[in-house]
């Protein structure tokens, strides 16, 4: 049976993941710190056989790596990754993509693993190329709020390319774009449980600026779909993986308000710092090379949130708050 580590595995996009390998017939162990990671979201992998180990790839590999044995294929999703933890935990989002990367790197070195490095959109910064090809190397703010995750994320790609070519490991890089479904920790911060949270408690919706901003909105189970894909293909360099159907964020206000039938409309507040005014995948490599594309629509796919957040809502007798910048 072929063996699989997640990193992160406990999170939103890490644990649609573990499930989608377990659906392969691997065997899947997932690692997470529980930082922004969620053990419920792993009940039902776990129950078909998902190890969870609770520990910071952070921490020395010796630490945590000794009973684990080896493995096929190693994912590293973990790292927080909403805006709203920029501010609460800079120093560990960057060090979770350098110490934390290099140790699963070591891993792959050690076990002849392949290895593929979860990096985002946001190593594109505030773009000046649109749509977003793999060959812009990006407009990022090496100061600026977001530059905890984004300088993160580019030294994590280039950490990866080095173990490549230093040591000859398997390595594989997914640019993430921007991604939603069920499993998203409810108060994180980001537009889509903002605004569905917002939504079904009747507040208005916390749009920054004037919400001109665009965002192209991937489905999970199409990025997860995507992500294996890469992982099995022999490209070494960095792929972009997001749906491009491009929308604006008030847009998606507008969505959220008519679906949730809420009438509290919205609020206006400040837009974030080097908040990117617009963002949208160029997937043709992705096409080519993977013969990959999105298949779920935005409206299937907001109907399902809409259903995952009356859960969650209704599992919070107090209510939830949706935090917002600024
Ligand atoms: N946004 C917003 N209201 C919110 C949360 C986000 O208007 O309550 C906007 C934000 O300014 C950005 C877009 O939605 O332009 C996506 O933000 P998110 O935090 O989801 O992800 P990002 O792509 O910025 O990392």
């Amino acid at each position: 049976m072929p063996r699989a580590l997640v990193a992160g595995g406990a999170g939103f996009i890490g644990s649609h993941l573990c499930d989608a390998l377990l659906d392969q017939g691997f065997e899947v162990t997932a690692i997470d710190s529980l930082v922004t990671g969620r053990e419920k979201n792993l009940e039902s992998a776990r129950a078909r056989g998902l190890k969870f180990v609770r520990a910071d790839i952070n921490s020395p590999l010796k630490e945590w790596s000794r009973d684990l044995g080896k493995f096929d294929e190693i994912y590293n999703m973990a790292s927080p990754a909403s805006p709203v933890d920029f501010a609460k935990m800079p120093i560990f989002i960057l060090t979770t993509s350098a110490d934390g990367h290099r140790h699963l790197l070591e891993l792959a070195r050690e076990q002849k693993a392949r290895i593929l490095f979860a990096s985002t959109s946001e190593v594109y910064g505030d773009p000046l190329v649109h749509p977003q090809v793999e060959t812009y190397f990006g407009n990022v703010n090496p100061i600026g709020h977001r530059s905890c995750y984004d300088e993160a994320k580019r030294f994590g790609e280039a950490l990866t390319v080095a173990y490549h070519r230093e040591f000859g490991v398997e390595t594989r890089i997914a640019r993430i774009f921007n991604t939603y479904g069920s499993r998203m920790r409810p108060d994180d911060g980001r537009i889509i449980p903002n605004f569905f949270i917002q939504a079904l408690q009747n507040q208005p919706l916390s749009v920054y600026g004037e919400g001109k901003q665009t965002r192209s909105f991937c489905f999970v189970t199409d990025l997860v779909d995507g992500i294996i894909k890469l992982m099995r293909s022999s490209e070494k360099f960095p792929v972009n993986i997001g749906n491009p159907l491009e929308r604006t964020v008030m847009e998606i206000a507008l969505a959220v308000n008519s679906l949730t039938g809420n009438k509290a409309s919205l609020r206006h507040l400040a837009l974030p710092e080097n908040d990117p005014k617009q963002r949208k995948p160029d997937i043709a490599r992705a096409e080519s090379v993977l013969g990959w594309k999105p298949k779920v629509s935005l409206e299937d796919g907001l109907r399902e949130c809409l259903t995952y957040f009356r859960s969650e809502l209704s599992a919070s007798p107090d209510g939830i708050v949706a935090p917002t910048l600024g």
